[in-house]
């Protein structure tokens, strides 16, 4: 059963233009569902309708069958109704109150049993590792203590989902990662549906179930992180995600009897073979006969080679020690290449490459949207 639908959802304050515009957006059951995309796309006001927080301008929100907001049939119901627990980048625990009381503090407030209470802090408390914690204040605790506190707070109560606003964005970049791990875990065991906001493409990617990618509050594509990553819809898409981000290389295409399409780049030819039935519709091949397209090249699709390929110039070579990503230049186009393994390149040498796997892009220039995936073979 979905646990969260928004059907044609728009939010427009009062100044400016529409801040979310038509969503229809399935949650379902468990998710880990991330909200991403540029500052200001609309995925904080997003997930505030959801939380009850922000009034939409139009459409309607279900919670399993329930409708929770219609803008059509005046149905509002109160954050507090919606049984969702809320988690904002300041997360504020209360400083005068130990992290045993900061927890109960909610679930006193619901009227819970004493016992019950207990029973639940001490539970919560495991799943979370807080428990050697319990009597100290959060002023004794560190950031990522804190931070852990803080979703046993909104955890406690047992919401139905978990609504989580950059929660991660004040912690160093260690904690960080430490903390993405925990929130995939605490994700497994809880088996609760997450709702998560965040402009970070690694992060979305790294612990979503599905991510939800907007851009000036139109929903971009919705989909598995590996998908978005592999089959983008658009060259948004493709350029949002990925870091380095993919190489795209304007061409003139021309069809070929066999299926390929010819490409013409300023610098290198190459024939792109379309994966089996990622054609979407032989006539678009014929559309496309002399017609203008980017091609889009993962930088770990760039291969260097002993010999053969094209060759091009290491413009600059950064070394991590697990990988190296390389700026090449081959005439005039810019590639960026990922290197795997422990290894340097002299700056100004010459290198040869090839591009190598079968998930190449091709876009259509004028509406920017996937013609087709597929490999490339050089001329
Ligand atoms: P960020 O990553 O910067 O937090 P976001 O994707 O969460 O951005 P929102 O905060 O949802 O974006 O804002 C979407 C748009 O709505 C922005 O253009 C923003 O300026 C506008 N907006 C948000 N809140 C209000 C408000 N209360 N009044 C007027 N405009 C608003």
């Amino acid at each position: 059963m979905p646990c969260i639908r928004l059907v044609n959802v728009t939010k427009q304050f009062s100044k400016g233009a529409r801040a979310v515009d038509g969503l229809n957006l399935t949650i379902e059951d468990g998710d880990f569902v991330s909200l991403l995309g540029p500052s200001g796309c609309g995925k904080t006001t997003t997930l505030r309708m959801i939380a009850g927080l922000e009034m939409p301008t139009e459409g309607d929100i279900y919670f399993d069958d329930k409708c929770v907001f219609s803008a059509e049939k005046g149905i509002n119901v109160s954050p507090d109704k919606r049984g969702v627990g809320f988690l904002f980048q300041n997360y504020a625990l209360w400083p005068h109150m130990t992290v045993r009381q900061n927890i109960a503090f909610g679930l006193e407030n619901m009227k819970w049993e004493k016992t019950k209470i207990e029973s639940r802090v001490r539970e919560i408390c495991g799943i979370m590792r807080i428990a050697e914690y319990v009597d100290r204040y959060p002023a004794e605790l560190s950031g990522g203590q804190q931070q852990r506190v803080a979703i046993a707070r909104t955890l406690a109560p047992n919401p139905r989902a978990l609504l989580m606003d950059e929660p991660l964005s004040n912690l160093d970049a260690k904690l960080r990662n430490d903390m993405r791990a925990e929130l995939k875990r605490l994700h497994m065991t809880t088996g609760a549906t997450f709702v998560y906001v965040t402009h970070d493409q690694s992060e979305a990617m790294t612990l979503s179930s599905k991510i939800c990618l907007m851009k000036t509050g139109v929903l971009q594509q919705y989909c598995p992180p590996l998908e978005l990553y592999g089959e983008p819809c658009n060259m948004f898409c493709a350029d949002f995600m990925g870091n380095p981000a993919m190489n795209f290389v304007e061409c003139t295409g021309t069809p070929q009897a066999d299926g390929g399409i010819e490409l013409k780049a300023a610098s290198f030819d190459v024939v792109f073979h379309p994966a089996e039935g990622d054609l979407k519709g032989a006539g678009r091949i014929t559309a496309f006969e002399g017609g203008r397209c980017v091609l889009g090249i993962r930088p770990e699709m760039v291969k260097i080679v002993d010999e053969g390929g094209i060759e091009g110039k290491v413009i600059s070579s950064l070394p991590t020690g697990m990988d190296t990503v390389l700026a090449l230049d081959t005439r005039g186009i810019t590639l960026s290449a990922v290197a795997f393994g422990r290894i340097d390149y002299t700056m100004d040498s010459m290198v040869r490459f090839q591009f190598e796997g079968d998930y190449a892009v091709l876009f259509d220039k004028d509406s920017t949207e996937r013609f087709a995936l597929g490999s490339l073979e050089i001329l």
